[in-house]
């Protein structure tokens, strides 16, 4: 199934690239796919998953937790601050932080809920007007704003302007979290995740190369 031909080649391009396939944890993009096929998923072992909209992920994964055990959520689209709190007690991890509002709004809630999802910083690298995520250049001072908020920051994210090599991009976001002392680098999808891997990735977020080809009606 597709599910092991992306772990295969994660793991081809981690040894090639000199790392350790387990430095690199697959997060399988769930939008969009039909139940049975995320079921399928689940049945084969798989339990990192990934969801862009916090409504539509309230949907399905409540009813999934109950079912497959040890199951680890993300969240990989924007978060508006009227739905932080239903996304702090669904996703164990947070890749898209990407403004003060949003952080000072987790951090409330942190205080309050005694308990905080790990947080990515998004940084837009690629400077898109379109685009959520801090500007590489403000990327510092957001990263110690969120530290002085006690905010579990653990790394970054980016998404890679369309059409464009990949690569320089994430290679800038392995700089901004080496300088900022930061491990983990979400970044590689369906086209590009052996770049990323190569560029030093340490969370991958694959769709359709798992799942096939989203249909939005
Ligand atoms: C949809 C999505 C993905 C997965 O995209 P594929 O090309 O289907 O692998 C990865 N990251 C983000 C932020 C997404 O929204």
């Amino acid at each position: 199934m597709p599910l092991a031909d992306i772990r295969a080649a994660v793991a081809a391009q981690a040894v090639k690239s000199g790392r350790k396939p387990e430095e690199i944890k697959l997060i399988a993009v769930s939008k969009v796919q039909p139940d049975a096929r995320v079921e399928a998923v689940l049945q084969a072992g798989h339990r990192r998953f990934g969801e862009n909209k916090v409504q539509e992920a309230l949907g399905k994964w409540p009813d999934f937790k109950t079912r497959f055990s040890g199951v680890e959520l993300h969240l990989i689209g924007p978060l508006q601050t009227n739905k932080a709190r239903q996304a702090m007690a669904l996703f164990d991890v947070i890749h898209t932080l990407d403004r003060p509002k949003l952080a000072a709004t987790l951090a409330r809630l942190r205080e309050e809920l005694g308990q905080c999802p790990r947080l990515l910083v998004q940084v837009n690298t690629g400077a898109e007007p379109q685009k959520a995520g801090v500007l590489p250049q403000e990327a510092d001072a957001f990263i110690a704003q969120c530290r002085d908020l006690d905010l579990p920051v653990e790394g970054l994210m980016c998404i890679p302007p369309a059409g464009q090599d990949p690569a320089p991009h994430f290679a800038q976001l392995g700089d901004i979290a080496r300088r900022n002392g930061l491990s983990e680098l979400s970044m590689g999808m369906s086209g590009d995740f052996e770049t990323a891997v190569a560029q030093g990735a340490t969370y991958v977020r694959v769709g359709s190369a798992i799942f096939g080809d989203r249909d939005y009606g």
